[in-house]
């Protein structure tokens, strides 16, 4: 394999800018995902997909999930913190919880409980139901389990039900009425829940999740309102159960600066609470610790300027120099990082199935003559013309003649037939002035907007809206590149449109060190031989927002691990939606359905319309339908 070309490859897609270490290309230039961060075993993405559509007769999109790099995300981030704590000789200890909300698989959640084990992995759960799924589950000895969000007296119950089954339960107040409630319930119960504050700081995140912060922030009570929580728990001889204070200042912090001033203000506010001889031994710093999708390291909202190491330097250090001026003991540090925890985990991987071309230059097209219209003569001599020298003047003269062209043919001048042979004169100008700026590596944005227009949409067998809905729903980006042909340079430019009648169903952002692309290298595209394309990151939040727009519904999922020596094993294979299930999510019934187009059909027979035979057939293929995968086939 020619090294050179993979090198280019690499520096396209910048797969090691992103990667973390757990995407790499192989020898026979297929993409391959290690279970590690480097590790030197390996799984073919291309192999495994092959397996699926050539063994397994599955078609199409595809939801690889590694639980392995699960694992080994929570690994780095235990690790990180245990370190920190060496370095700045800190004594509290560090109690990881899972958000839920990021993925709430049970897959996924139980991975890193079993993982977790040793380190008092626990669960944070924001709804009853969430509640609920943790409830069922086994959570190590000592382990937290963190109840955020809005809560209403079943929601209270369910979290003093947990209590009675021997969970280490947190209920994290919220509102002022929520303590009043809860204290009502444990006295009735008889059951006794730890209680977290939550403080609204001052400080904000940076990036797009920025007023989850501050002082309009939606969540957290004031500065009084914690003061009044202290007096009533006080009142109620129940300060001893308030155990934990936590913040969020929101996902995806782009700039550690952020990080650290919110730690400092969150210290303080631990620390002045501890001085009025409350026992608070934790402190949960919340999530917000991102990650860094276009490998840019930067503060652009895509993007973090820190590692999962910088970001635990900088949050224990913090919290340290503080409880040290303040004379408090170092809390034990809460941590619910959930996005980078679970981001790199799956991968989607679906086809390209065609490509809708800008225009079409495969159609035969009548010679230009003597009784064309005038426009067609200067856009002919405009085509024939533009050259290094004028291209920039050609094309603007093509835009006006253009402009010209339809204006003729509304006022009824001109033929269909010429509006064609217009058209396709103008976008071959466009096409040759485009080349010929790239050739003079002319930066000027008015041609690489033409090179955006021009470019391929590659029709992508999936929808944005159900596999990787933030693209379409905040601009976020996710990294894309094709899972084999990576010894051979692209050459294409293309867009992606995915197969929901809507067209905010595309991709036509990408990602890019210094910027963001408009247009993604892709290798040219033949109907021949099938084409695959994997969205990566798309582990945190995406599987449970996406939704079931035009009723394309979930993609085949298979779990892969890989073992020691080195092999990939299908260790779970879930089957993607059936035409059936979304007829049920719609509210349809299939029998219904069924006796509705049997009475239209009997009534074509009845007609005349319709024979017997064809009519029987039809009735089969309905029936059979309902079977059927709701993406192309
Ligand atoms: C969403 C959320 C998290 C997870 O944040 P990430 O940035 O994804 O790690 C943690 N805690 C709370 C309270 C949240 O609302």
């Amino acid at each position: 394999m020619n090294s050179a070309t993979v090198d280019d490859v690499l520096r396209i897609y910048g797969l090691e800018n992103w990667g973390a270490g757990y995407f790499s290309i192989n020898r026979n230039g297929h993409l391959a995902v290690h279970p590690e961060k480097e590790d030197a075993r390996t799984a073919d993405v291309y192999e495994l997909v092959r397996e699926l559509i050539d063994q397994r007769k599955l078609a199409p999109p595809f939801l690889l999930r590694f639980p392995q790099i699960l694992g080994a995300q929570l690994r780095r981030l235990c690790l990180a913190y245990e370190s920190a704590a060496k370095q700045f000789e800190y004594t509290g200890g560090h109690f990881p919880v899972f958000p839920m909300k990021v993925n709430p698989r049970r897959e996924v959640v139980e991975e890193f409980l079993r993982e977790g084990k040793r380190q008092a992995v626990g669960v944070e759960c924001g709804s009853k139901a969430e509640l609920y799924a943790a409830l069922s589950l086994e959570q190590p000895p000592d382990s937290l389990l963190v109840c955020n969000g809005f809560k209403d007296e079943t929601f209270l119950r369910l979290a003093l039900l947990g209590v009675q089954s021997g969970k280490r339960v947190v209920i994290v107040i919220e509102k002022l009425n929520e303590l009043k409630l809860a204290l009502k319930l444990a006295e009735e119960t008889g059951a006794l829940p730890w209680i977290g504050l939550r403080a609204k700081l001052y400080s904000k995140g940076s990036g797009k999740w920025a007023s989850s912060g501050g002082e309009s922030a939606k969540f957290g009570l004031t500065t009084s309102e914690i003061l009044e929580c202290v007096r009533l728990l006080r009142a109620a001889n129940k300060l001893g159960s308030l155990k934990l204070l936590h913040f969020h200042i929101g996902s995806q912090i782009t700039d550690v600066k952020r990080v650290k001033n919110a730690m400092k203000e969150a210290a303080r506010v631990y620390a002045k609470i501890r001085q009025m001889q409350i026992e608070v031994e934790y402190l949960d710093i919340g999530g917000g610790l991102g990650v860094d999708y276009d490998g840019s390291k930067t503060t652009f909202e895509g993007s973090v300027n820190y590692s999962i190491e910088e970001f635990a330097n900088n949050v224990v250090y913090t919290i340290k120099s503080v409880c040290d001026d303040e004379q408090v003991p170092h809390p034990h540090l809460v941590t619910e990082s959930g996005r980078v925890m679970t981001a790199y985990h799956t991968l989607f991987v679906t086809e390209i199935r065609d490509e809708i071309e800008t225009f079409a230059d495969d159609i035969p097209m009548a010679a230009v003559d003597d009784d064309d219209p005038q426009v067609i003569y200067e856009l002919k001599s405009l085509l024939d013309g533009v050259n290094s020298k004028n291209y920039r003047e050609y094309y603007h003269d093509a835009l006006d003649q253009k402009d010209e062209l339809h204006t003729q043919f509304n006022l009824g001048l001109v033929s269909l037939e010429d509006r064609a042979k217009g058209e396709v004169l103008f976008w071959e100008i466009c096409a040759k002035a485009s080349q010929l700026a790239h050739q003079a590596d002319a930066d000027e944005p008015e041609f690489d907007e033409l090179k955006r227009i021009l470019a391929a949409k590659y029709l992508c067998n999936f929808s944005v809206f159900r596999s990787a809905p933030d693209s379409f729903a905040i601009n976020q980006l996710f990294p894309i590149m094709p899972i084999h042909r990576l010894n051979e340079l692209p050459t294409d430019f293309a867009t992606l449109a995915d197969v929901t009648c809507d067209s905010d169903g595309c991709i036509d952002h990408f990602v890019d060190l210094k910027d963001v692309k408009q247009v993604l290298e892709l290798h040219k595209f033949n109907d021949q031989q099938p084409y695959f394309v994997a969205l990566f990151l798309t582990g945190a939040y995406q599987e449970v927002m996406g939704s079931f727009h035009n009723l394309f519904g979930q993609p085949t999922e298979a779990q892969v691990v890989i073992d020691a020596g080195g092999r990939y094993h299908l260790t779970k294979l879930i089957t993607g939606s059936r035409i059936g299930d979304m007829l049920n999510f719609a509210k349809y019934d299939k029998q219904q359905c069924l006796e509705n187009f049997q009475r239209q059909i009997a009534a074509q027979v009845v007609g005349g319309r319709l024979d017997q035979a064809h009519a029987e057939s039809a009735m089969k293929q309905y029936e059979q339908s309902v079977n059927g995968s709701t993406y192309l086939e």
